[in-house]
């Protein structure tokens, strides 16, 4: 018999969920600016999907992430699975997924994700994880058994996987391209400059590596990545990342403003207005992604369902634009 995890809903704070960011001192939460603010869910199908997420014992990282949006999503029966346990390896100074040793992989676990999607009818599925920097694999082969079980148990459903780097995890990036999801997704999260102070355990080329790898080995793949505002980083640094991603061929960015999980966490460096994120939205365009979200509350996979039939008419249409000009 598997082993099963059992994921524990109750909210942990603090030196319990991130011992590693005890010793730093507290960083005051900032006053949310009004365009922020979201309304408490009451919607009975986000008390439905709730259920269903534990009945069949998933983790999402709208929980463990405390995502704003949740409440919109699971109205909507949109829920993003975090496959392979909710303890991660890593210790991004950003990120409110507990840090520590996880436990040992689920092995029906693809199967109850499978059959949740099925059972929520989802038209579009994004599937991420926590780092597993303790598995050989990354976690890589997990990712793929997860993509053909929703394959088996809701074959019209389209499948994005948001994945970790990988980093020094040789063939790992293969094993989740060769199981065909529909979108591949890593976010650069930040600017290079900010890394080694945001991200640590990350390297900013690994991740762009990846992208544009991912890409070259399934030209069909729709590559897309994602930056939060707000950890200190400059306007010119958030170009020279569209750019970055840009030359390696990346389809989709998101852009979203950070939002400061605790006060052992990241301070938030400012709150970006509505207008500046239409701003990058326009310049990410100009500079020639296929599709760009940009929003205070745009997370990666915040309207991933609509977004995708989206991409996927802007390089039907793309193709056909091409084939035009060539006769
Ligand atoms: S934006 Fe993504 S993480 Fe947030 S609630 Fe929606 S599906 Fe979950």
């Amino acid at each position: 018999m598997p082993t099963r995890i059992e994921i524990d809903h109750r909210p942990r704070i603090g030196a319990d969920r991130h011992p590693e960011k005890a010793h730093r001192p507290d960083q005051p939460l900032a006053r949310k600016p009004a365009w922020i603010r979201v309304k408490a869910p009451t919607h009975p199908v986000y008390f439905e999907t709730r259920a269903l997420l534990r009945d069949n014992h998933l983790a999402t990282v709208c929980e463990e992430a405390a995502c704003p949006n949740i409440g919109e999503c699971w109205s909507r029966r949109h829920a993003t699975m975090m496959i392979m346990g909710d303890v991660c390896t890593r210790a991004c100074a950003f990120c409110n997924v507990a840090t520590g040793l996880p436990g040992q992989l689920d092995a029906d676990e693809p199967r109850r994700v499978g059959d949740a999607v099925a059972k929520l009818g989802l038209r579009h599925v994004v599937v991420t994880s926590v780092d597993r920097d303790d598995l050989a694999d990354g976690g890589a082969r997990h990712f793929a058994h997860t993509i053909r079980a929703i394959r088996a148990a809701a074959p019209g459903t389209t499948i994005e996987v948001l994945t970790p780097d990988f980093l020094r995890k040789d063939g790992a990036l293969e094993i989740v391209v060769e199981a065909r999801p529909d979108v591949f997704n890593h976010n650069l999260e930040t600017v290079p400059r900010l890394y080694p102070s945001i991200r640590p355990g990350a390297r900013y080329f690994v991740s762009l590596q990846l992208l544009a790898r991912a890409r070259e080995l399934d030209p069909e793949l729709f590559t897309k990545s994602g930056l939060m505002v707000g950890l200190g980083e400059d306007k010119g640094e958030i170009h020279q990342v569209m750019d970055d991603l840009r030359a390696a061929e990346v389809d989709f960015i998101t852009l979203g403003q950070y939002l400061q999980p605790t006060v052992k966490h990241a301070p938030v460096s400012h709150f970006a207005t509505p207008e500046e994120f239409a701003a990058y939205a326009t310049a990410a365009r100009g500079k020639g992604f296929l599709m760009v979200a940009s929003s205070p509350l745009t997370r990666s996979s915040y309207h991933a369902d609509a977004d995708f039939a989206a991409m996927q008419a802007a390089r039907r249409a793309g193709s056909q634009a091409t084939a035009a000009r060539a006769r």
